[in-house]
């Protein structure tokens, strides 16, 4: 009978070990008991040390929320969540977990983690393409259809896009379709092969802007590159579909706003932040100009949302990002990265100069109290700026990660002021 069990114990232990989820074993008050080695994989990078002792402490980041689940769920066994999403880290090393947890008894439970970042991004893109397919259909005004070859040359062309250009098929074939580009300053165009780079990636890519016909003028033009290759004929080449929005303004522009704007505040969106500051690093690189970044934190939020509730803590959320927006030029990029932080992008700007405007958005943000109806609040929010020309070769994410460093050093410093990056830590 006991080495029956043993047996028992042993085949479930090296389930355990084996299974690909990430697998914890936790009490009430979260001390970890069990944690399979996947899981580990998952809480190192997260708890930021090499070893982990309690649940609760290490998601206190990122989901403070699991605390209350828990603590909330009255049955004496049964599951507390399903799929629930956890968003770790940021940027590059961000991270999409999907959390399971059951409760077996008043003093164990369990949980799995599971890394869905890929399906996520996936999601993401789809419903892109989705709110782009709803608005092609609705209003279909002129819808040309060409094909690329594998490196993005038009092959073959359709009566449609002849219409829509006006250009004879023998002056279309065979140019790269980004020929037909018409840039102008204020939009900000896809570096070319861009498209079908991304596009070979995940499978398609989307871009609006001005294009040229072949009478000198031009069109506001929505484009989709489709990847046609599959499994048995990879890089068989691309579908483009151009769709002319002669209509003018509402539907692009709504179109626009949903796919780049935070639902919230209205300022952009992560995605979209990540795609137009990476552009604006490439051309800063390339025109030998700086280019700052600063990350703002709302200071002591949580006591907002716990003393006057999450309706009022979204009230700030707007007010802070109305009143950053207003501050900064129309060049800027003002986003919000997530929960009460948000980031804003400052082409040719200087450590210093950008010290200066985020003392503006600080003194902006202190300066005047926020009407959430029965509440004036005041706020504070911390800062921190970094700069291209601190290291001229840095990747996006170590220019966030350096103002990130600086916000840290001014959340410790007492919150609400502005701290940089010094060049001298970039090494660091
Ligand atoms: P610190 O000064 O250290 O930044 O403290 P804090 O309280 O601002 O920081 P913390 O990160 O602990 O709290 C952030 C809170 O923001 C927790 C989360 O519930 C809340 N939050 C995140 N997104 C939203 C949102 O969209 N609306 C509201 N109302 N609250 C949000
Ligand atoms: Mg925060
Ligand atoms: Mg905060």
């Amino acid at each position: 009978m006991t080495s029956e069990l043993e047996a028992e114990n042993a085949a479930l232990l090296q389930f355990l070990y084996a299974c690909p989820a990430g697998l914890i074993e936790f009490s009430a008050s979260g001390g970890i008991g069990m944690v399979n080695p996947a899981a580990m994989n998952l809480l190192l990078p997260i708890a930021g040390r090499p070893f982990v002792t309690n649940l609760f402490e290490v998601m206190e980041g990122c989901a403070p929320e699991l605390r209350n689940m828990i603590q909330r769920f009255e049955p004496a066994h049964g599951a507390i969540c399903d799929g629930h999403r956890i968003v770790t880290g940021r940027g590059d090393r961000s991270l999409v977990l999907a959390c399971s947890i059951v409760k077996l008894t008043q003093e164990r439970y369990i949980t799995t983690l599971t890394d869905v970042s890929e399906q996520v991004a996936r999601e993401r893109r789809l419903k892109q393409a989705e709110a782009w397919f709803a608005s092609l259909l609705d209003g279909v005004d002129d819808v040309a259809v060409l094909s690329l070859d594998a490196n993005g040359c038009i092959d073959a062309v359709t009566g449609s896009a002849l219409r829509q250009t006006g250009f004879a098929e023998t002056e279309l074939l065979g140019r790269r379709f980004e020929a037909f580009d018409r840039p102008d300053r204020a939009s900000a165009m896809p570096l070319p092969g861009e498209a079908i780079a991304i596009a070979r990636r995940d499978g398609w890519h989307l871009h609006e802007g001005w294009h040229a016909r072949a009478d000198g003028g031009r069109y506001w033009c929505q484009r989709l590159v489709a990847v046609r290759d599959h499994a048995e004929a990879p890089s068989a080449g691309f579908t483009l579909v151009m769709r002319a929005v002669t209509r003018q303004g509402k539907d692009a522009a709504d179109l626009r706003r949903m796919l780049t704007r935070d639902h919230l505040t209205g300022a952009s969106n992560r995605a979209h932040f990540f795609e137009a500051a990476e552009r604006q690093r490439v051309r800063s690189l390339q025109g030998g100009e700086s280019m700052a970044v600063i990350v703002l934190d709302v200071d002591h939020f949580k006591r907002v949302n716990d003393g006057y509730g999450h309706a009022a803590g979204d009230t700030v959320l707007r007010e802070v990002a109305r009143r950053c927006e207003a501050e900064l030029r129309p060049e800027d990029i003002f986003a919000r990265l997530g929960g009460e932080e948000f980031v804003a992008l400052l082409p040719s700007a200087t450590l210093e100069m950008a010290v200066v405007a985020a003392d503006r958005l600080r003194m902006s943000l202190a300066g005047k109290t926020i009407d959430c109806g029965e509440a004036q609040l005041s706020i504070t929010a911390s800062f921190g700026c970094s700069t291209l020309d601190a290291a001229p070769a840095a990747t996006l994410a170590e220019l966030l990660a350096a103002a990130d460093a600086a916000l840290y050093q001014a959340k410790r410093s007492g919150r609400n002021r502005v701290v940089s990056f010094k060049a001298d830590q970039v090494a660091a």
